[in-house]
């Protein structure tokens, strides 16, 4: 049977290249479950050809001018958007995610991050400082490269975080070997082609297929300075642990149970749109969803009736409708661990469920197979239920209602997580006050979600460890030099003749 979409390849020195494991696994469409495409599988033989690549261009790229390696970026970034659609739309059929959000969001947003990173170091954004110490002496310093670097990218927003990944990494002169998510490959061969595409050399930027045995391996290579990565706190640990085994450089941009604190003097309608942008976005896959929504007792009926009425307007259908912005869950595997927490809510948690639950929306025949779920809300929650306490990664909110801020803050804070939070209120005073209570390393106000590549992100607590984007994102990927300059002629010794 043919597919949609030809069989991919692992990609290096270059080109794509067959892998040598002789095995495939397949890529499916969510709204339907039907394959989309073979994917070979890298072996552990595979993995070193690849790495051995980067090593190969890493001298040549290291060495290369950053305005240089700035125009062959910007090429890409251009490339990325003359191609918008046709990316998109595989990123449509590989996550499920609706077109009308693939379109307007993924690419564009991977493709901003590279712009950026290309303008930033052509423009001089990583040279060092230079220190006047004394007449005769002086400390400048250098941000070098760190060598060959792993990503590891998670399904959610896959070519999106290719480019959050390689944007900074290859701007900065190192050379990357890149893992997508075995759930969403398909973007990882056309990333590659279009960085060759626009100039980059062979073996700066390479692919490797596979599940989470091809990252471990990559993870612990020897060969690699840095591991990025983006998934589960739990994988986020395993990987963190194997790479401080080896002394590499890690950024963990993990999981969360973020809060959305809504404060007395808010505007119904307006917590009610950011509540939902941090619930359902993407059918609720975003690392930073505000699952927990704090409000006051004394606004929650009139916040419940609003937002019953709105989640109308979320609308489930074929994925490349232009009316549809909610699509099926990734697989039938995630498929699986949303309704079990959703059937958890309701008969071990208790929860009121105000809307949704777990009968697959109304959809048309031909995508009753698909892995949809509806958009969910669950009421009068109290924190120690499963549902508020663990990352479920799907379109479920949980209500919990407050008497005071104070205890609102609390509770909020009440979490080994802390990627991200935010609060609607008109008092802007008090925003900040609060926002600078909340522990998390992205915070919105009166507002969710945006995420532009001038904002450093990244969690706080078990949510991650350092930022991606922003010029603090790409600190991660050099190394500091320092070196004293000392012009006196004199050599000062403690070493004289008495
Ligand atoms: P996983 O942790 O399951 O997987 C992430 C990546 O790691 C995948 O490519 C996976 O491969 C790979 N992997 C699995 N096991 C290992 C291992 N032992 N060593 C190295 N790599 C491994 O996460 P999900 O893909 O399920 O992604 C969802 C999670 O990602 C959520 O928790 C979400 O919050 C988080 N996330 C965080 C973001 C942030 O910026 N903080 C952004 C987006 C998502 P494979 O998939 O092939 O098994």
């Amino acid at each position: 049977m043919s597919l949609p979409y030809p069989t991919r390849q692992l990609y290096y020195d270059g080109k794509p290249q067959p892998a040598s494991s002789g095995k495939t696994f397949q890529t499916t469409d969510p709204s339907n479950a039907a394959p989309l495409a073979d994917v070979q599988l890298a072996s552990t033989a595979d993995v070193d050809k690849a790495i051995a690549s980067a090593e190969r261009a890493f001298p040549s790229w290291s060495q290369t001018p950053p305005i240089v390696r700035a125009r062959i970026l910007q090429k890409a970034a251009s490339l990325l958007r003359e191609k918008n659609d046709e990316i998109a739309k595989a990123e449509t059929r590989d996550t499920g995610k609706a077109y009308t959000e693939t379109s307007t969001v993924d690419v564009i947003t991977g493709a901003d991050v590279l712009e950026y990173y290309a303008n930033y170091v052509g423009s001089g954004g990583l040279n060092g400082e230079t220190t006047h110490l004394r007449e005769d002496a002086w400390v400048y310093t250098k941000k070098a490269p760190l060598g060959v670097c792993a990503g590891i990218g998670a399904w959610n927003y896959p070519v999106q975080i290719a480019l959050w990944k390689s944007a900074p990494c290859l701007a900065a002169g190192n050379t990357m070997v890149y893992k997508p998510s075995e759930f969403t490959p398909l973007h990882g061969q056309t990333l590659a082609e279009i960085y060759t595409e626009a100039g980059l050399p062979p073996g700066v930027f390479n692919v490797v297929n596979g599940a989470g045995e091809v990252g471990a391996y990559l993870t612990s290579h020897l060969s690699i300075a840095k591991v990025s990565f983006t998934g589960q706190v739990s994988t986020g640990k395993k990987v963190a642990g194997t790479a401080a085994g080896h002394m590499k450089y890690v950024t963990m941009e993990l999981g969360g149970k973020s809060p959305l604190v809504i404060l007395p003097d808010a505007d119904v309608d307006s917590a009610v749109d950011g509540a939902m942008m941090a619930n359902f976005f993407s059918t609720g896959q975003v690392c930073t969803n505000g699952t927990r929504v704090f409000i006051p007792k004394s606004m929650q009926a009139a916040f419940e009736k609003r937002l019953v009425e709105k989640i109308s307007y979320v609308r489930a259908g074929p994925v490349f409708d232009e009316k549809t912005n909610f699509g099926p869950l990734v697989s039938k595997v995630h498929y699986d661990k949303v309704t079990s927490y959703i059937k958890h809510g309701i008969e071990v948690d208790r929860a009121r469920l105000l809307c949704g639950g777990l009968e697959k929306p109304k959809l048309p025949q031909d995508l009753q197979q698909g892995f949809w779920v509806q958009p969910t809300v669950f009421t009068d929650c109290t924190d120690n239920m499963r549902i508020v306490r663990e990352e479920i990664f799907g379109p479920v909110m949980s209500i919990l209602t407050y008497d005071t801020i104070e205890e609102a803050v609390k509770r909020a804070n009440a979490t080994e997580l802390g990627l991200a939070a935010g609060v609607f209120t008109k008092d802007i005073n008090l925003a900040h006050k609060i926002i600078d209570q909340l522990e998390a390393g992205i915070t919105w106000i009166n507002s969710w979600g945006e995420s532009p590549a001038e904002m450093a992100v990244g969690g706080w607590k078990q949510s991650g460890v350092g930022v991606e984007n922003g010029h603090k994102g790409i600190e991660a990927w050099v190394r500091n030099k320092s070196t004293l300059v000392d012009m006196s002629g004199a050599v000062a010794t403690v070493f004289a003749k008495l």
